[in-house]
């Protein structure tokens, strides 16, 4: 009996120590489980904390970024807008009889709409060029090339300040180094585009490829460097009419203006392609005559390139 006693006195201290360890380990467990859990978590705030940080960096410096592009293109966006504008609104005016009245179109009405393109530019024949479209009270299109001389830059600015459309005909004019890849277009690309905003304060939206969209230099498939443009918001401008001066033959007068010419009738748009280039002296000597002809035929406008110009593309 004694035994049994003790035994069961065993037994029964043996089950309450169990009993204890269990609700040491239990309470032990509770302790340790939330505290293990927030070394995690506060492991995790801090590595997004450090995220916060970085970002926040970031979108500092591109505050900063926009807000010096501003500044370097706010001093004259004003203008830019206003120019374009006034491009669009006096432009109707040249040579087409009555017409005008419609200020409230973009682009007036007319059954042909004709865009004199001058590429390669500036060159020593700019100035005479713009006095010349000035005597006819005309607008025209200058794809110009990054020409970093005191005069091309002078000719840059009157380019833009005579009221016509400076569109971008890259930088460097260099088949070679512009098509070698999408990211030497895309260099050459920004240069020409800041040398323009740089230069005269106009964003420019146009682009005529070295060559044509249709050129058969580049190894890479044109149609990547037009997807490029497009992304942005830049629309390209081949032609549908040559003057064909671009040729290694200086052709006379006569032949450049029946070449500008003879197909507007043709076309709803013509845009006509020109050089202003130091060795194109016929292109300036003809250019009278071709805008004479132009104003004379019925229902026919001469504009500079807009936003609202249809374009005309040799790919698809
Ligand atoms: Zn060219």
């Amino acid at each position: 009996m004694e035994n049994e006693r003790s035994f069961q006195g065993d037994a029964r201290r043996r089950r309450v120590r169990r009993l204890k360890r269990m609700i040491v380990l239990t309470a032990l467990m509770w302790m340790i489980l939330p505290v293990g859990l927030s070394i995690v978590l506060f492991g995790k705030v801090r590595a997004l904390n450090g995220q916060l940080v970085e970002t926040q960096g970031y979108l500092q410096r591109m505050e900063e970024a926009i807000a010096r592009q501003e500044q370097a293109a706010g001093e004259e966006p004003p203008p830019e807008q206003l120019s374009r504008k006034e491009v669009i609104v006096t432009a109707p005016v040249a040579g087409a009889d009555g017409q005008s009245e419609d200020v409230s179109a973009v682009e007036p009405e007319a059954a042909h709409k004709v865009y004199l393109t001058f590429d390669d530019g500036p060159s020593k024949y700019t100035e005479e060029i713009l006095d010349i479209l000035d005597i006819y009270d005309v607008k025209a299109t200058f794809f110009v090339l990054g020409k970093e001389n005191e005069y091309s830059i002078e000719m840059l600015k009157e380019i833009a300040e005579r009221g016509h459309t400076v569109g971008m005909h890259s930088y460097s004019h260099k088949y070679a180094d512009v098509y070698r890849s999408v990211d030497d277009f895309s260099a050459d690309f920004y240069k020409i585009y800041s040398y323009i905003l740089e230069n005269t304060g106009i964003q420019s939206i146009c682009y005529r490829f070295p060559g044509g969209s249709s050129n058969t230099i580049s190894d890479i498939d044109m149609h990547v460097f037009a997807d490029f443009l497009a992304e942005h918001e830049i629309e390209f401008y081949d032609w549908n009419v040559s003057s064909g001066d671009g040729g290694s033959v200086l052709l006379d007068v006569d032949t450049l203006v029946q070449n500008s010419t003879r197909d507007i009738a043709r076309h709803e748009t013509s845009i006509i392609l020109m050089h202003d280039a130091a060795s194109r002296s016929t292109t300036v000597e003809a250019l009278p005559q071709i805008i004479e002809s132009i104003l004379a035929m019925e229902d026919t406008v001469i504009l500079p390139i807009t936003e609202d110009t249809t374009p005309v593309h040799h790919i698809h």
